[in-house]
């Protein structure tokens, strides 16, 4: 579709009222260099132009609410830095302060009084009183109000754009303009006839020319949905094709033994029986890895559901079948931890198991290395270490990745490097990420899912207490160490700042030695500025319950085990994200003891803020809370998501739009499962459209 002089590929320069100054400004502000890209920025919402709230109406902050009225009282306040612009906002029923802080100048220009407006923003409340910052701002036109359509388009824009009169209103004037020359032809149908009659889906440039005008509210909604569906359907067929050619293609080593090791470690060693769930994991990935395939598969469960028992089962079967397997940690006391717990569980075996991190020492290393080539060493735990282009193996079969999240693609790829054919891959992810972003993070993965605890856990109790309530904390506190527990208390951990982080943690310690004096109470303290063998030190003191509170900042947040310690206090607790307090908790409720997590924040809290203390106070399901997270925070910030494809969806939202995923994935797979190259001639028509995705300039621009 997209052939060189297609009409979509037309520069921006010839639509009407853009020359060259505004197409450059398009290019550089917003990356629109051509009709498509015009036709796909999207309308961010629509406004409704016969609904209006009224002043008085306006009670809470951070709500939208869209006014009509007058501007009355336009003036600057304040000096250089603090200058701003403000304007009082009138309608019949009260008035309301506006402000601009950036772009004052122009609005000044552009604001008239005794002008009908319409308004739309979120307020704030200042000193008791609302105002709103920065509304989106419109003047109401004679005879919009009583056209057919009461949906307007709204788009982003830009400063600088705005200076060129490419505001929202000039957005919609030029996309006005490039809408109307839309034909069936120059818009040639991306997706096959079977889809659009199946999903009963509109055609795309009457999905195009809605999106932006919408006739009718259910005009807009069928014209999102199609455009929304077309784009998770290629998403998703680009994921599952790749992930077929590798089915059909890769060669890898093949594990079919199940051989005395990995016996005689489960019928006479293994510490408890395994958990349904974990049974039924360890089963997929063997039979992936017995397929002749190469494997890359994903194993997902929530913090505690036993990952690393799973692994380790896996790298037995390599050590069955003459392969050598590591497994890399995000971080050196998690290496050591899985180092510890796996060295004490097979060392009946008699495997060689080693670690190697940062500070492992050269002669050690050499010593390593050797080792490591003849074959010597059956398991290697270690960090990024481990990925070192002088790391070779004798024949590495499988690679154990723990916390995927931290770990880049890249280095992935290097593993893949380390013997002849590509050993088997098999990534534990920390957190549970929702269904829709899994599908489309790793869609080209396989996946299996440890849904299932090991019994006998009993549930976390989560408590959300205030500053003022510290005194209780402390009793608290106390009340558990008589019973022999131990604590550990968080404290966040600022990128920006990593000096206050740690007057922060060191006044929280100080505090606490007042209130846990010595020697009744021992207290131990981790944080960056410690060397890793001081970090080690204070660890080892509190594993071996020589103390009883662990401060430390977020360095414990991963996978360290402790069952003795049974409460998390997590401090300014309103500074975490969901994924990452519930990580936290996961250190704890872990050995036999009732387990406690105590989120600890200031009186005030923002609506997110409150959102999530109340989700964890809720609820101890890690997909529950990864959904809640995504709905606050959207896929962009979310651990993983930047190097992924996810961030370039135009329309699809995968917080809300988790149904047309599951469709549009099922919809691509029917057609792979019928045809998996796409050669049939209906399919020619998706299977130039992957093609020329693949070559689009995004896709360059991103390379370089
Ligand atoms: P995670 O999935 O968070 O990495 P771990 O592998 O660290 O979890 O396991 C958490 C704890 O549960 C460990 O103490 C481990 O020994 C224990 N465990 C794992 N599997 C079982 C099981 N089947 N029954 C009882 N305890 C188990
Ligand atoms: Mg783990």
């Amino acid at each position: 579709m997209s052939s060189p002089h297609s009409f979509l590929d037309i520069s921006v320069v010839y639509l009407k009222g853009i020359g060259q100054s505004r197409a450059e400004a398009l290019q550089t502000e917003l990356a629109i260099f051509t009709y498509k890209d015009m036709l796909t920025h999207y309308p961010f919402r629509y406004v409704d132009k016969t609904q209006f709230q009224t002043v008085r109406e306006v009670t809470e902050e951070s709500v939208y609410y869209q006014l009509r009225g007058q501007i009355i009282d336009i003036q600057f306040v304040g000096e250089k830095r603090t200058k701003r612009l403000t304007a009082k906002f009138k309608d019949a029923s009260g008035i309301i302060e506006l402000v601009w802080f950036q772009g004052a100048k122009w609005m000044a220009e552009k604001l008239k009084s005794n002008t009908e407006y319409i308004i739309y923003g979120k307020p704030t409340s200042f000193m008791g009183r609302f105002n709103m910052p920065h509304p989106d701002i419109e003047v109401v036109t004679p005879g919009l109000l009583a056209s057919q359509s009461s949906f307007q388009s709204v788009y982003n824009s830009t400063e600088k754009l705005k200076y060129k009169n490419l505001d929202s209103e000039g957005i919609r004037k030029t996309l006005r303009a490039l809408v109307s020359q839309l034909t069936e032809q120059n818009i040639p149908e991306t997706l096959t006839q079977t889809i659009i009659d199946d999903f009963k889906l509109i055609s795309k440039p009457d999905a195009y020319r809605q999106v932006h005008f919408p006739d009718s509210k259910l005009l807009l909604d069928k014209a999102r949905y199609r455009l929304k569906f077309e784009e998770l359907f290629f998403v998703q067929l680009k994921l599952l094709r790749s992930n077929h050619l590798r089915h059909s293609e890769s060669v890898g080593f093949v594990f079919n033994k199940v051989g005395d090791i990995f016996n005689d470690f489960y019928t006479k060693y293994l510490p408890f029986q395994l958990t349904g769930a974990q049974k039924r994991v360890v089963k997929e990935i063997r039979v992936d890895m017995g397929s002749g395939k190469q494997m890359s598969r994903l194993v997902q469960g929530d913090v505690g559901s036993g990952k690393t028992l799973v692994a380790l089962l896996c790298m037995l079967l390599a050590c069955d079948n003459g392969f050598q397997s590591c497994l890399m940690a995000p971080t050196e006391i998690l290496a050591k931890q899985h180092y510890e717990t796996i060295s004490n569980l097979v060392e009946p075996l008699g495997l060689k198991v080693t670690l190697l991190t940062g500070s492992t020492k050269t002669k050690a290393r050499r010593e390593l290395h050797s080792e490591l080539e003849s074959g010597e060493i059956n398991i290697l735990i270690g960090t990024h270490a481990l990925i070192e282009d002088v790391v070779i193996f004798k024949n590495l079969g499988l690679v154990v990745i723990d916390e995927q999240h931290r770990f880049g693609v890249e280095q992935r790829a290097k593993m893949h490097k380390k013997n002849t054919q590509p050993p088997h891959i098999l990534i534990m992810t920390a957190t549970p990420i929702p269904r829709t972003l899994a599908m489309t993070l790793y869609g080209d993965l396989d996946t299996s899912v440890i849904d299932e605890l090991p019994p006998g856990r009993k549930p976390i109790t989560t408590m959300h207490f205030m500053e003022s309530q510290r005194l209780r904390l402390i009793g608290f506190m106390k009340s558990e160490i008589a019973l022999g527990r131990q604590i550990y208390m968080v404290y966040p951990l600022i990128q920006e700042s990593e000096k206050m982080d740690f007057q922060n943690l060191q006044a929280g310690y100080d505090a606490l030695l007042n209130d846990f004096p010595q020697p009744q109470y021992q207290i131990s303290i981790v944080h960056g500025k410690l060397t890793s063998r001081q970090k080690e030190f204070e660890m080892q003191r509190f594993i071996k319950n020589e103390t009883q509170i662990m401060v430390a900042t977020t360095v414990i947040e991963v996978g360290v085990n402790i069952p003795n310690a049974s409460v998390m206090i997590i401090e300014s607790a309103e500074r975490f994200g969901l994924s990452q307090l519930h990580q936290l908790r996961g250190r704890v409720g872990r050995g036999a003891e009732k387990s406690y997590c105590i989120l600890m924040t200031s009186y005030k809290l923002g609506a997110d803020s409150k959102l999530r203390m109340e989700t964890m106070v809720r609820t101890n399901d890690g997909f529950e809370i990864s959904e809640v997270d995504l709905k606050l925070r959207g896929p962009g910030d979310l651990d993983g998501t930047q190097q992924s494809g996810v961030l370039d969806l135009k329309i699809a939202d995968l917080a809300q739009d988790g149904q047309i995923l599951q469709l549009a994935r099922s919809a691509a797979q029917a057609i792979l499962n019928e045809d998996p190259v796409l050669q049939s001639p209906e399919n020619q028509l998706l299977f130039n459209h992957l093609q020329n995705q693949h070559h689009s300039r995004h896709y360059w621009s991103k390379i370089g």
